[in-house]
């Protein structure tokens, strides 16, 4: 059974991946990569100084699939709360996880399914990115009306996944890393 199940391989569901599969919680995305960026040029994600969407996301998905998230093409046609967490079903089968983080822009039918409260068009969420449903996060697009920007959908994608972690760890926990761990993980600076 994968810890987190992510619908959706934009910014928001890649962050969320990123976050939770760095730290240990075996994740799956699920994306049919029609995400927005690919039509974005950024000028104002903050630290990126100017950047294709396209070549955004290239990069992006390198740096999740680095850290072993399995990435999955598959449309998700339907989501579930099960007794111990949700199922996710795509044309090639179910999947099942303790973890659900919905990021697939500004579609909201998945959250409709799985009986996520809404306040009018938008999935109702908390500062965490939960929704209604016990350990089901909607984050990005789907959660705003007009305010939709890359670096919003990522930082709601971090905050879910530590969220996630925060409850899995029994602590608050936050993914601070120092030139030590980089060193470890991607061997010397030359
Ligand atoms: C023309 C244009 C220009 C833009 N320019 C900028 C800009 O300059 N700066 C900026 O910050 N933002 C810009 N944006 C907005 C930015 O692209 C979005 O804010 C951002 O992509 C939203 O990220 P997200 O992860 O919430 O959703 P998305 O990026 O839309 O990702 C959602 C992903 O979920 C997938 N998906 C959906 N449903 C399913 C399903 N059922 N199963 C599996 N996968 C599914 C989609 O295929 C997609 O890949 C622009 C948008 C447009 C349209």
């Amino acid at each position: 059974m994968t810890n987190v199940l992510v619908v959706g391989g934009g910014p928001a569901g890649l962050s969320a991946a990123l976050f939770t599969q760095k730290n240990g919680l075996e994740t799956t995305v699920f994306d049919t990569d029609g995400t927005w960026m690919h039509k974005a040029h950024l000028f104002n994600y903050p630290g990126i100084g100017s950047q294709d969407g396209s070549a955004y996301m290239e990069t992006l998905r390198t740096q999740v699939d680095s850290f072993g998230v399995e990435h999955l093409q598959q449309e998700v046609t339907d989501v579930a709360a099960t007794d111990d967490g949700f199922t996710v079903t795509t044309e090639e089968g179910d999947h099942e996880g303790s973890y659900l983080v919905l990021a697939t822009g500004a579609d909201r039918d998945l959250a409709d399914a799985l009986g996520c409260a809404f306040d009018g068009d938008l999935v109702e969420v908390d500062l965490s990115m939960e929704t209604s449903v016990d350990d089901a996060y909607a984050t990005g697009a789907m959660v705003r009306a007009e305010e939709w920007q890359a670096i919003i959908s990522a930082g709601d994608g971090a905050a879910a996944a530590l969220n996630i972690l925060s409850k899995e760890k029994g602590e608050h926990y936050h993914d601070f890393d120092v030139p030590a761990d980089a060193a470890a993980t991607f061997g010397p600076e030359e």
